[in-house]
């Protein structure tokens, strides 16, 4: 089937409303963040049924996850824990142009997410899972889920797709290496940072050009590797075949979630018999649209996004 399932952590996000740090705001908005729901939104929004499996505290901020993730379509299979609270996570337009992202998740009913919490046979009738090196680091019990998963995925004969999404925050370089490294071994498709696919490939030092980082990347992986450049677009490597494709030309309003509804856009190609040239088209798309309104998974209303851009752009990446 073309059912893809996945799992992760999301959150209640506080959105700054206005340009200044939390010191000094009023207000913000709430809205819902987390990398694997991000995802799962963008290929539902493609037409591509999917699952997302997570873990919220049984608080106003869980049910406010739950109802965000649901309304968008995407099935939620989610576990109510009573003994932890539902992550937080901070998103501030600073006075420079950057967009600054804190996380307030340690010990987070999401980050206890664990083996059980993923029903018997979801994993098995999926036609793909996706999975971020994100859950790697949450926990030890997230870890043993991710473990799970892929090895219910390899027995079923089910491609994963793993976006290393490297939080260093979480976890020490060479211990996230050896983690990533082992997802990516299991993984049909992987997706990096040109940073992030140093860090997985134990070249951080070397001034790798970024097709030989896809390309390698790609032999970890079964065969297909996409490194992410923000405003400077992507590469792809697909069974020894390289790509690049230059960024979509947008108005930056806030970069956070277009690595996510790029991923989507690939994958929800690939899904649907795309070939690797229409994939990485539809993912730099799916990409620079994220990247013009300031939520993680929103879409643009239509008449913004038709409007044509010229001149050139401000580079406001992180
Ligand atoms: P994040 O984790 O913040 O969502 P990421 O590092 O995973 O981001 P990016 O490389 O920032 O992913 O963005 C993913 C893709 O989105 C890029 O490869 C590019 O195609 C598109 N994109 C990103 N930034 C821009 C931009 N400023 N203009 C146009 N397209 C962009």
């Amino acid at each position: 089937s073309g059912h893809v399932v996945t799992m992760g952590e999301t959150m209640l996000l506080l959105s700054g409303r206005s340009v200044g740090s939390v010191r000094d705001l009023d207000a913000v908005g709430l809205d819902t963040g987390g990398a694997e729901s991000n995802v799962a939104i963008g290929l539902v929004r493609a037409g591509v049924p999917t699952t997302w499996v997570g873990r919220v505290g049984t608080d106003p901020a869980g049910e406010r996850v739950l109802a965000d993730v649901r309304r968008t379509g995407v099935d939620v299979v989610a576990v109510l824990d009573p003994d932890r609270s539902t992550g937080l996570m901070m998103k501030e337009r600073l006075p420079d142009g950057r967009t600054r992202v804190t996380y307030h998740r340690a010990g987070s009913a999401g980050s206890a997410v664990r083996p059980e919490d993923v029903p018997d046979g979801l994993v098995e009738r999926a036609g793909l899972v996706h999975l971020t090196g994100i859950t790697t680091a949450l926990s030890d019990s997230a870890r043993a889920a991710v473990d799970a998963v892929l090895a219910r995925a390899d027995t079923a004969c089910v491609p994963v797709s793993f976006d290393v999404n490297h939080r260093p925050k979480l976890v020490d370089p060479d211990t996230a290496r050896q983690r990533y490294r082992a997802v990516a071994e299991r993984s049909s498709v992987v997706f990096a940072s040109d940073d992030e696919a140093r860090l997985v490939l134990g070249r951080q030092e070397q001034p790798d050009d970024e097709e030989s980082l896809a390309y390698d990347l790609a032999a970890v992986a079964d065969g297909t590797a996409v490194v992410k450049l923000g405003s400077r677009g992507a590469v792809a490597s697909v069974d020894g075949v390289l790509l690049r494709r230059p960024a979509t030309p947008v108005r930056v309003v806030d970069p956070v979630g277009a690595g996510d509804a790029f991923v989507a856009g690939w994958l929800a190609a690939v899904l649907t018999g795309a070939g690797p040239a229409e994939a990485l088209d539809r993912a730099a798309d799916a990409g620079a649209l994220a990247c013009t309104v300031p939520g993680d998974w929103q879409l643009p209303d239509p008449d913004a996004a038709a409007r044509p851009v010229d001149g050139p752009e401000v580079d406001h990446t992180v």
